[in-house]
């Protein structure tokens, strides 16, 4: 089911994780933009701060 997104949406969702990242305090974001250029929604989500914790870390799991 998933697309792939054009390069004006893949532009268009870049941005607005930038803007995310330095605006928004409070995670999750689940949101849909309309793109700029050919209006087909852009699904956002973002589940954690980006690069806040890293992938591979569960504490619990060490060793
Ligand atoms: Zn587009």
């Amino acid at each position: 089911m998933a697309e792939a997104l054009q390069p004006c949406c893949e532009k268009a969702r870049t941005h607005y994780l930038a803007r995310v990242a330095s605006g928004i305090t409070s995670y999750p974001v689940i949101k849909s933009i309309p793109c700029p250029t050919c209006k087909r929604i852009i699904e956002i989500r973002v589940y954690t701060r980006p690069g806040a914790a890293g992938e591979s870390g569960d504490p619990n799991n060490v060793g």
